[in-house]
């Protein structure tokens, strides 16, 4: 029999997350982000589920080929910006859009034109850094940047300038704030669309939705506003994760649990054995006392998670029997919940769950 460790996803709360993003931001177009395999959700079956956005972005060109390899034609963005000139060739071959956040990635593209009048125009996103301190031209740099593409027959006309937050989740940030006016008074003056807002801004910031908004997290029902679910914003959390109880062991009050022996029973007690742990992608760091769905019954991990197994505190779960269903997040247990236990956000355990899980869909 195959390991009972399965990953759940529900391909109708991606669409309802979709309907959802646009009801909330009725007058942009959105694109969904689609980096690191759907946000650990799979690619192809979010991108498919996805189908009805107007774009997605992506962080490799691998998975833009994979896109187009699944016969997907949107409009797919590579949101890190192309690496080498050799990457022209595959731009153009999948047409894909490319971010250009940096004066080295124009001179490419200045050597590319020269060396080739009728290569095809690529379509850019130009990116300022507008307070995030991470990819971008300064906003001093704008006009010249802008200039210096527009002068280019091999980039497209329709240049659409962008920025990123690092606060949005904040929704009243006064970074946020700074962002919003360094962007504008950069690019007030400049032709194009403007595209700000990540699923954060999207949920809190209206005046940042403008011409296409990016939308990840919120499209798997993620939500990265402390204390807030995805829930909270309407939207439908796309993965539960699951396993099932492999055994149950009676143990004595004094002896310790797991690893480095680092959880001693407080009473004789039953202690649940699981089929998940850090091989699969939940959190090694989750503490004792993260929540777990045993049987739909909420109780929590005891001891050290390890790499295919976790221990589960049955106690007050009277009715517990081997090959019970485990559920370690999903629409009944919010992922928030578990990331915030285990210190981390919901994004970052979504994405680490590895190849040995099986992926159903439903
Ligand atoms: C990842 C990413 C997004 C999406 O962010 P979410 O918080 O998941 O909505 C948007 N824009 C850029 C540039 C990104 O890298």
């Amino acid at each position: 029999m195959s390991r009972a460790t399965t990953a759940t996803i529900h391909i109708d709360a991606l669409r309802h997350n979709l309907a959802q993003v646009r009801q909330l931001a009725p007058n942009s177009r959105v694109m969904a982000v689609v980096k690191a395999d759907g946000y650990g959700h799979g690619l192809e079956r979010v991108a498919r589920a996805l189908e009805g956005a107007d774009a997605f972005g992506v962080a490799a060109l691998s998975d833009a080929e994979r896109l187009r390899a699944a016969g997907l034609s949107q409009r797919i963005v590579l949101l890190s910006g192309f690496d080498e000139p050799s990457d022209f060739a595959v731009l153009r071959r999948l047409g894909v859009d490319t971010v250009v956040h940096h004066e080295s990635q124009l001179a490419m593209l200045e050597a590319d034109a020269a060396s080739d009048a009728t290569a095809e125009p690529i379509r850019v996103w130009l990116k300022f850094d507008t307070g995030m301190h991470r990819l971008g031209f300064a906003p001093a740099q704008a006009a010249d940047a802008h200039a210096r593409l527009q002068a280019l027959a091999n980039v497209a006309d329709d240049i659409t300038l962008m920025t990123h937050f690092a606060s949005s989740d904040d929704f009243d940030s006064a970074q946020t704030r700074a962002q919003l006016k360094e962007f504008s008074d950069a690019t007030d003056a400049l032709p194009g669309d403007a595209s700000l807002s990540n699923s954060a801004a999207v949920l809190g910031w209206p005046q940042a939705h403008r011409d296409w908004v990016r939308a990840g997290g919120a499209l798997y029902g993620l939500s990265v506003v402390a204390g807030k679910t995805g829930a909270d914003f309407g939207l439908k959390p796309a993965m539960t994760l699951s396993t099932r109880l492999i055994a149950i062991n009676r143990v004595a009050k004094g002896e310790r649990i797991g690893y480095s022996a680092t959880w001693e029973c407080p009473e004789d007690m039953d202690v649940g054995v699981a089929a998940i742990g850090y091989g699969d992608g939940y959190p090694r760091h989750a503490p004792p006392g993260t929540p777990v769905l045993v049987d739909g019954q909420r109780t929590t991990v005891i001891g050290r998670v390890s790499m295919d197994l976790m221990t589960i505190d049955l106690r007050g779960l009277g009715n517990a029997r081997v090959g019970d269903a485990v559920t370690l997040w999903g629409p009944d247990l919010p992922v928030e919940e578990v990331a915030a236990a285990a210190g981390s956000i919901s994004y970052e355990l979504t994405c680490s769950i590895t190849r040995r899980v099986r992926f159903i869909e439903s």
